[in-house]
């Protein structure tokens, strides 16, 4: 396949293997964010960062249950409400047990 979509995941992917995340997706505006495939921010794209571009995010990308799940759970992790029920860095939500067992 050669759309935009797949070469930016490959372009994207290699300056992950290879730069360290060199280049953070919060340094790119609205307009180029909607050219980044769902599949790239799911794998590459670190959940605490995820959160930082979430309101530059297309309506396309907001609605995509995928994404959603990679956000920082802050409901069971250090939110500001005293109901945190783990220390350290928020785990997607995916990952989080309090997320899981509540569902
Ligand atoms: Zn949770």
């Amino acid at each position: 396949m050669g759309s935009i979509e797949n070469i930016i995941e490959r372009v994207g992917r290699n300056i992950c293997l290879y730069q360290d995340h060199i280049i953070s997706v919060c340094e790119f505006s609205e307009e180029d964010l909607e050219y980044f495939p769902i599949s790239y921010l799911e794998k590459y794209v670190s959940s605490i960062e995820l959160q930082q571009i979430w309101n530059k995010l297309s309506e396309k990308h907001k609605k995509s249950l995928i994404l959603k799940l990679n956000l920082p759970c802050f409901k069971h992790c250090n939110n500001t409400e005293g109901t945190t029920q783990f220390d350290g860095p928020p785990p997607p939500i995916k990952l989080c047990s309090a997320c899981k067992i509540n569902k």
